[in-house]
């Protein structure tokens, strides 16, 4: 019994470890046991340094050897994947070994999940994430509520559970000094981005900035001072992508951003839901003789090149490009393509979404036997998911030969019963992009027993990073939005870092 529930250990470390076979009892770190440093080039960095000092204050370890200690032996392995790490737990030593300090430092956070007190059981732990990219969103836009506080804290606990990305979406709670006009109450501080800077720093973890650029701007285009710039001068959020001015304003935006987080790889460049393309004359006139898609595309395509020549990887949504491909050649084959999905919870799934229709609106569809020829094979929450969000359809009459020709493929064997989970990531991946997956731990709409829709969206990250896992995608990043009190978003961080890290 009691071997049993040593043997069960890992179990509880967030996120749980790949393997772990605890064979014998606990051993027990006391005040003589030391920190080693053996073979760290750069022990003497800084960051080395301060990361022995709290891991000594954290387990009352001694500055001097001691006869009768023991010791935690740290070095590192080149061979090893850079977040990869390996602990061997003995009695009188425990050796751990990393291909990185990250990996250090994730081996620790292990060790201390194991057992606070310093009594973690003997064996050996061996480690190692599926994914690189493993992230979530501090959405300001959506958590009206969340302050600068709660934003350093959530970011502190998903480090903790080995999460290295976050994605900062601001709006107008961003303090553009060159656009004062758009500020509000809930503007954060100049200072607060640095603590922002500073906190993602010390947890080595990268921050990418997220800044509309075409859609989505409701905050500005309803401000007397961006009328000129307002698609058709009535759209309720989007700009006009052919208006010169549209660019300079945008430019000037993401300035401000990058300007206010130095030595970022990325800056997401959103793009979703640009549902008022095509509006105005000149916007109309182009889409008659070139398409929507060259319209939306020669416009990101603008965008994408002024953050890439100063150095920066573009992202941007992948749902325009889905429901309208016709140029997806033509987008710079630099930019990332973050693609969203908020309902699939299972591979193969019996609905997907089909972006073909409704002015680049996604569609969630499914075969309409599923109504009724095969409905008892629906779990609970296929059936809660269909009853909410999808429309049956008789797919063959429903999806064009165009639609079919290009995406069909992808949808795997079961198509039309079931689908591919995320069938758009080797699409995206085929025509030479790199794939960022995006689940969502609070999002569209539905509720859990007034609470937000865990039931649904825990298992929509668990098929996002495995699906993100088996295609080889950069990485994932889970979103969030609507304005819930800020710790609704924690079970979505714990859910987000066991998956991606992979059980
Ligand atoms: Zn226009």
């Amino acid at each position: 019994m009691i071997t049993g529930s040593i043997a069960d250990r890992h179990k509880r470390v967030m996120p749980m470890p790949k393997k772990a076979v605890f064979d014998g009892g606990l051993i027990s770190l006391t005040r003589n046991w030391t920190l080693k440093l053996d073979n760290l080039s750069d022990a003497n960095e800084p960051k080395v340094q301060e990361l022995s000092r709290v891991w000594k204050e954290k387990y009352r370890l001694s500055s001097e050897p001691a006869n009768d200690g023991g010791r935690i032996l740290w070095s590192i392995d080149s061979k090893l994947e850079k977040e990869a790490y390996t602990i061997r737990i003995r009695e009188g030593q425990i050796a751990l070994t990393a291909g990185s300090i990250r990996g250090i430092q994730y081996g620790m956070q292990t060790l201390w999940q194991l057992s606070p007190d310093g009594k973690p059981p003997q064996g050996i732990v061996e480690d190692r994430p599926s994914l690189g990219m493993r992230g979530f969103h501090i959405n300001f836009d959506s958590y009206r509520q969340m302050d600068i506080g709660e934003a350093l804290y959530a970011m502190e606990k998903a480090a903790e559970m080995k999460l290295n990305t976050l994605l900062i979406e601001y709006s107008n709670r961003f303090p553009f000094a060159k656009n004062k006009d758009l500020a509000v109450n809930t503007t954060l501080k100049e200072e607060d981005i640095q603590k922002i800077n500073r906190k993602a720093k010390e947890l080595d973890m990268e921050i990418i900035p997220l800044q509309q650029t075409i859609g989505h701007l409701e905050y500005m285009v309803t401000l007397d001072g961006y009328q000129s710039i307002r698609e058709n001068g009535d759209s309720p959020a989007q700009i006009c992508p052919l208006n010169p001015e549209s660019f300079r304003v945008v430019t000037g935006l993401l300035d401000q951003m990058i300007e206010a987080h130095p030595g970022i790889r990325y800056i997401h460049l959103g793009g979703d839901e640009a549902r008022s393309l095509g509006r105005c004359p000149a916007c109309k006139e182009k889409v008659k003789n070139l398409g929507i898609s060259r319209l939306y595309v020669d416009y990101m395509n603008s965008l994408c090149e002024y953050v890439l020549s100063r150095g920066l990887t573009p992202i941007i949504w992948d749902d325009m490009l889905c429901a309208h491909p016709e140029a997806l050649d033509m987008l710079d084959k630099r930019t990332v393509i973050m693609y969203w999905d908020y309902w699939t919870v299972g591979n193969p799934s019996p609905y997907f979404i089909a972006r073909y229709d409704r002015n680049g609106k996604p569609v969630q569809v499914a075969d309409e036997r599923w109504k009724d020829l095969w409905k008892d094979e629906l779990s609970d929450l296929e059936a809660s998911v269909m009853k909410t969000f999808i429309r049956p359809v008789n797919l063959k009459e429903s999806l064009s030969k165009k639609f079919m020709d290009l995406y069909g493929g992808y949808f795997g064997d079961e198509f039309p019963k079931r689908v591919k989970a995320y069938p758009y990531i080797e699409f995206y991946m085929d025509k030479g992009f790199q794939v960022i997956g995006a689940p969502t731990c609070l999002g569209n709409g539905d509720d859990f027993h007034t609470l937000p829709n865990y039931w649904r969206f825990i298992p929509n990250i668990k098929t996002a990073a495995e699906r993100c896992a088996v295609a080889g995608t950069l990485g994932m990043i889970t979103t969030a939005w609507y304005n819930y009190h800020p710790l609704m978003f924690h079970l979505g961080i714990g859910a987000t870092a066991q998956f991606s890290w992979g059980v």
